[in-house]
């Protein structure tokens, strides 16, 4: 909720001095013009705990005209400066591990183990590897028979727009930021405003570094607002978007008739298929892993499992004994597996498509519901058991709607070409896992799933090289790698005559 700025409640144990959250704007921290602030919760407890800016266009014009004014200076230092510089944020994100790991879970729920093992050391991995990425490219140049040489110079594009979504904060912000400033370009970067603490210590780091000021600037606030004027704003020509479909459909029709160069990583349904012949002592907690990490709220998350019909049983009473183990509490509790999902409004879309797979005729076999018991500081959080439906028809909502949250169903299959069909079977194609012990048919399966990643007797495997997207409502364009090099530059031909 917006409203003046105010002074938060002192709260003991947080891991920042500083509970208001400011714009990084040209190497400083200010308030948003309009001087409004929103609140910021603790999924966890319900509670508000900072506030941040409300900003709006304004801020956006204040962070594009110095990010503009860096450009000329940073687009011109030599790459193994750039290199240098990226290299140094990725070494202070690991020197802070744990304060950025606290922040991360308190500001979004989710396990502080699972922040300190993936997210943060995710988030330093992305500036090292595009911090090296960009020592190691090649230049095309093609020689046209005896009559010209031409070369292809790879230029940064300018201002980059950079919106990312709450569900892996700093990781996903940073996998933007990383090769949009290694390739020469200066950013203006807005994180969900749902998650915005961790982008924020991100500014402290920069400086820190010595990154110019202006190379990366960040304005706080809602989509609708901050997002949207950095959509629409005429001397931002890149946009790259990692949220919704929704969100991705309004963006698109914003910045195609202004020609913008635009990346959308978008929602997913994804299947987990499960052939008999797999070796169930990998698939089945590969499975859980797939549906309930961070409460489900990964874009790769395996929400559709399908099973074979000859190993269903086996399948469903493992699934089941495996995820009532999964220790769900105090996200800031080291043993914590479970923490909270990340707002009030959604808790309240997840348990909406609970009563909605209900409805449908669908059997919950575990969780459904807020857990019965949870330490006495997270009793007004946004719990929500991690919840397995059977009985559902593969064409109903809740088979072909993204939930994003602790909700998987389960279908049996019954021949090799009736699971592919119902991979196939959403509007999405992000990601899918197949776990079979045939290689012949994991290929086969492979090559006809419509999704941007497979993964074969794993998941979330991943290596920063490989390029990383989804196929229909799912994205357009891909990240990781040479693919985000290339959209962050604009390639430019040059034919010189040699006769
Ligand atoms: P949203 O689409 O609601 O928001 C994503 C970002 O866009 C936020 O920063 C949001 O700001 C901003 N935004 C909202 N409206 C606009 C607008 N009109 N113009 C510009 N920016 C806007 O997604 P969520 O944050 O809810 O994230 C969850 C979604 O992200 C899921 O669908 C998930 O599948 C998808 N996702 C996809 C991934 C992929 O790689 N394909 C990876 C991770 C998540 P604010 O928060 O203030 O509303």
């Amino acid at each position: 909720m917006a409203g003046a700025w105010r002074r938060c409640d002192s709260r003991i144990g947080y891991p920042f001095s500083v509970q208001r959250i400011l714009n990084f704007i040209d190497g400083a921290f200010v308030p948003p013009v309009g001087g409004a602030c929103l609140d910021n919760f603790e999924p966890a407890t319900g509670a508000v705990y900072s506030h941040l800016p409300d900003g709006d266009a304004r801020d956006v014009d204040a962070a594009v005209a110095a990010a503009e004014r860096a450009f000329t200076g940073w687009s011109a230092t030599p790459a193994h400066e750039r290199s240098r510089m990226l290299l140094r944020i990725a070494d202070l994100i690991e020197a802070n591990l744990e304060r950025f790991a606290k922040a991360e879970s308190i500001d979004s729920g989710k396990p502080i183990s699972l922040a300190r093992g993936l997210d943060i050391p995710r988030a330093a991995s992305n500036f090292r590897f595009f911090a090296t990425a960009i020592l190691h490219t090649r230049d095309e140049a093609h020689i046209t028979d005896q009559r010209a040489i031409n070369y292809t110079l790879r230029q940064p594009r300018g201002v980059a727009g950079l919106i990312s979504p709450w569900n892996l904060p700093l990781y996903l912000f940073t996998w933007k930021v990383a090769p949009a400033i290694a390739t020469g370009n200066t950013a203006v970067a807005k994180p969900s405003e749902v998650t915005p603490m961790t982008a924020f210590l991100l500014g402290e780091l920069c400086n820190e570094a010595g990154l110019p000021r202006g190379v990366l600037n960040i304005v706080h606030g809602l989509g609708p607002k901050v997002g949207a004027a950095i959509v629409a704003h005429p001397r931002i020509s890149t946009i790259s978007f990692t949220g919704g479909t929704a969100t991705g459909k309004t963006i698109a029709a914003a910045a195609g008739p202004m020609f913008k160069k635009l990346s959308l990583e978008l929602g997913g349904k994804n299947p987990t298929i499960i052939f008999a012949d797999a070796d169930m002592s990998q698939a089945i907690p590969g499975a859980v892993r797939a549906a309930f990490s961070n409460q489900g709220q990964i874009c790769l998350c395996g929400s559709r499992i399908l099973v074979e019909r000859s190993a269903l049983d086996r399948f469903v009473n493992e699934f089941v004994k495996r995820t009532k183990h999964l220790k769900q509490g105090d996200p800031l509790e080291d043993a914590t597996e479970q923490g909270a999902v990340t707002s009030k409004p959604h808790f309240d879309k997840v348990t909406s498509y609970i009563e909605i797979a209900k409805r449908e005729g669908g059997k919950v076999l575990c969780g459904g519901s807020p857990p019965a018991s949870l330490p006495k500081r997270c009793r007004d959080g946004w719990f929500i058991e991690p919840t397995v439906i059977t009985g559902l028809d593969a064409n109903c909502r809740t088979n072909q709607e993204e939930i994003f949250g602790p909700v998987v169903t389960i279908l049996p299959f019954d021949s090799e070409a009736a699971g592919i069909a119902m991979a196939n079977s959403t509007p999405y194609g992000l990601a899918a896992s197949i776990w079979t012990s045939n290689l012949d048919r994991a290929h086969r399966v492979a090559a006809q799933v419509q999704s941007g990643v497979i993964w074969i007797n794993c998941w979330l495997l991943r290596d920063l090289r490989t390029p990383f997207g989804g196929m229909k409502q799912s994205g357009v364009g891909r990240e990781g790698g040479d693919e985000a090099l290339r959209f962050f530059t604009e390639p430019k031909n040059i034919c010189i005559a040699t006769t």
